[in-house]
């Protein structure tokens, strides 16, 4: 049955962006909206990228995988235009690494190619630091807004994706001391923990 009403839907709120990956054929360049990265525990489940929704989640109880993702709002320069950007758990890794000095990734520059040619081919970032001025860059919304409404999440999802950012931030936390003989630098601790 078709849904009648005399008015549009309410457009007042954010509106939903389209979440690209990277191509095979061509890089993705394109300036980050976000301030931080945002991702989650995700499955491949009923044909595409769905939010693990541990303890209480269908596919995790069907045995499906999880995958870390993580997500940014970029604005593409060529195509003037808006999307969000998935990036894969090593992907993300070595953007959190290239992004440890910057106090924030909002007008960085970002490269996003793949190592060969093939669909599932290794993820590569380049990135360079902010030469915009804040003030100057369109607003992004909230990825969790963003992301609640792609996944057509209710709104108290919106909780509990503020409690996997933190699992998140420890966990990326760990890996720079790892990867720093458990030595972290007073800046990349802060900046981690923002
Ligand atoms: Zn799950």
């Amino acid at each position: 049955m078709p849904q009648w009403s005399s008015s549009p839907p309410d457009r007042s709120g954010p509106r939903p962006l389209p979440i690209i990956r990277t191509p095979i054929a061509k890089p993705i360049v394109a300036t980050i909206l976000s301030d931080a990265m945002m991702g989650c525990p995700t499955h491949f489940w009923g044909g595409r990228t769905t939010p693990c929704e541990a303890p209480d989640c269908e596919a995790c109880n069907a045995g499906s995988p999880t995958r870390w993702h993580g997500y940014l709002v970029i604005f593409s320069e060529q195509q003037r235009t808006s999307a969000i950007l998935e990036i894969p758990d090593a992907a993300a890794e070595q953007l959190t690494l290239l992004a440890y000095s910057l106090p924030t990734l909002r007008g960085a520059k970002i490269k996003v190619t793949r190592s060969k040619a093939t669909r599932n081919a290794r993820v590569l970032i380049e990135l360079q630091a902010p030469t915009i001025e804040q003030k100057n860059l369109p607003r992004a919304a909230d990825l969790q807004t963003l992301l609640a409404l792609i996944w057509k999440l209710p709104t108290t999802a919106l909780v509990a994706a503020t409690d996997a950012q933190k699992a998140i931030t420890l966990r990326i936390d760990e890996e720079i001391m790892r990867k720093r003989n458990g030595k972290p630098l007073p800046s990349d601790v802060e900046h981690v923990q923002r």
